[in-house]
């Protein structure tokens, strides 16, 4: 089968002739149509996530069909469409999976990290993990609701219920696909872009935004709850100075430059910062039963899967609007 396959950490990806995996217990084969391209594969890359399997094939927000089963596997039956996502699997025995927060799992497999995933013709997956895919999306629609739409999701649900204005800091795959969510809910946003993004900032507006700026902005209304996705340390502290007394700002990414000093009055008032890891499969059954009712929508760009290098670059300059998909379809 073709792959994408990184060899180390700081080196491009190459296309690579490997052997269609068998399946093991508990696993299902699956041909792969479609997958996103993720910040987190560009940490993964840039040696910023520090134990991955090496040479690895990267990618967890994978849509494809089941072909082969091993034994005892029926939760899917094959032609069946699933979804895979960052969490491959976990221990289900740590104190963590035991109090429902599967999300913190001690001896977790995540996808396209620990094990091969999508930037690939055929990938393997877990069953127990995966998830059904609603019909109304094509593949490559659907794509990035599997990361961007999931983890985005659970970093939305940490800001909590008493959020009428909401401020977004990165305006990427994950904010386009929350601030219609938000916006379904009535909330007002707030969407805050590298400075002078005038496509970005275009962008959120088109996607439901009550209003667009760069980040060194101010919003009129003070925020709620703000919501990083840019994986930039001082926007921690912006958005502090933006929120209201008991506010909170809550961190979506797995790795994010330093957060730089910042006076305790910024903190006072009883306002939180935190962070959300990974996802629990309840995150991605709810936020998929959500998306078709919204209805969320996706903007892709498409890559074919020998672009996959490309395509990260092209998401670390901020060189599109949406979301980032390979087509295993596309002809290069
Ligand atoms: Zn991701
Ligand atoms: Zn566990």
């Amino acid at each position: 089968m073709r792959a994408m396959l990184l060899d180390a950490p700081h080196t491009p990806l190459h296309l690579a002739d490997l052997p269609i995996p068998t399946p093991g217990a508990g696993q299902m084969l699956l041909k792969v149509s479609a997958c996103g391209v993720c910040h987190t594969d560009l940490h993964i890359l840039d040696g910023e996530l520090t134990q991955p399997k090496l040479p690895l094939v990267l990618g967890h927000q994978i849509v494809g069909t089941v072909v082969q089963s091993s034994a005892g596997v029926h939760r899917f039956q094959a032609g069946e469409r699933v979804g895979v996502p960052w969490l491959g699997a976990t221990d289900g025995t740590c104190r963590y999976c035991l109090r429902g927060q599967e999300n913190l799992c001690d001896h977790p497999v995540f996808t396209g990290y620990h094990v091969d995933g999508g930037f690939a013709e055929y990938t393997l997956a877990d069953e127990r993990f995966c998830f059904p895919l609603p019909s109304t999306y094509s593949d490559i629609e659907v794509a990035p609701l599997l990361c961007a739409g999931l983890i985005g999701y659970r970093t939305y649900r940490m800001a909590g219920d008493n959020v009428e204005t909401l401020g977004i800091y990165g305006f990427g795959a994950a904010a386009h696909i929350i601030t219609q969510v938000a916006k379904f809910e009535g909330k007002k946003v707030f969407a805050f872009t590298r400075p002078g993004d005038t496509d970005a900032q275009e962008f959120a507006i088109q996607k439901g935004a009550d209003w667009a700026g760069d980040s060194t902005q101010m919003p009129s209304d003070k925020l709620d709850a703000a919501l990083v996705f840019a994986p930039v340390g001082a926007l921690v502290v912006a958005a502090l100075k933006a929120t209201h007394k008991g506010g909170v700002v809550v961190c979506g990414g797995i790795h994010m430059s330093d957060i730089p000093a910042f006076p305790y009055s910024l903190l006072w008032q009883e306002r939180m910062i935190r962070s959300v890891a990974n996802l629990t499969r309840q995150d991605g059954e709810e936020f998929l039963r959500l998306a078709p009712q919204v209805p969320v929508t996706t903007d892709v760009k498409v890559f074919p899967l020998e672009q996959a290098g490309e395509a990260m670059e092209q998401l670390r300059l901020g060189q599109f609007t949406g979301a980032a998909v390979l087509d295993m379809n596309l002809a290069q």
